[in-house]
């Protein structure tokens, strides 16, 4: 069965994404919408991670409370522009293990390629959200995930922060099992790939590159 696409529509997040589209909008106020839509995005993406209880004494009563079952939590990055929903995540989930995976688009053939892979030990029981702001071919994210599947990764969630249309279909058809996370799926891709109305290069945008 196709895992669902869970569009996080909440006015907050559609407000932040706004002001990121906008081509005015300075790298550093950029870099920080990210990061508070990352916070946003989790909460979600991380709705229905397991809990188990734990006693503890408030100042009234002693109860069993609930807390996150173990710390099996990992979050890859797809570099580089996955730093930036990276950032926000882990303020939510300190605990969590991060990986990265280096990919870069051929820009001929758009294919993904890779340059830099480092992941934490034990994949296979971890729950794993791989985070890529821009969904657009889907090229490199399913790359990625295929990557993490033959590290053991079996649990494996996408966020991301702008889909296409196109990019959605790639990916679930290659990924079937992966639910994918995003603020909004845009009209459709240009012919070099890019998002349309999106907002740009999201790598560029954050670190001032262009
Ligand atoms: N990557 C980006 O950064 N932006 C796009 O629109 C597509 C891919």
């Amino acid at each position: 069965m196709t895992q669902k696409v869970t569009v996080v529509d909440h006015p907050l997040v559609q407000h932040k994404l706004t002001l990121m589209r906008d081509r005015n909008t300075p790298t550093a106020v950029f870099r920080q919408l990210l990061r508070e839509i990352s916070l946003l995005l989790a909460y979600e993406v991380l709705r229905d991670l397991e809990t188990t209880l734990h006693s503890i004494e408030t100042p009234l009563a002693e109860m069993e409370a609930p807390i996150l079952k173990g710390k099996k939590l990992c979050f890859v990055s797809i570099l580089r522009a996955g730093n930036g929903l990276l950032d926000g995540m882990l303020d939510l989930v300190p605990s969590a293990r991060v990986g990265h995976i280096g990919l870069y688009r051929d820009p001929d053939t758009l294919a993904a390629v890779e340059y830099y892979l480092k992941l934490p030990e034990g994949m296979e029981d971890r729950e794993v959200v791989a985070v890529d702001p821009m969904l657009a071919t889907g090229n490199s994210s399913a790359a990625a995930i295929q990557r993490l599947k033959e590290h053991g990764a079996r649990k494996i969630r996408l966020a991301c922060l702008l889909a296409a249309p196109e990019g959605v279909e790639a990916f679930q058809a290659a990924h079937p099992d992966v639910a994918i996370f995003t603020a909004a799926i845009d009209s459709h891709l240009n012919d070099h790939g890019y998002i349309v109305p999106g907002l740009g290069d999201a790598g560029d945008r954050m670190y001032g590159t262009k």
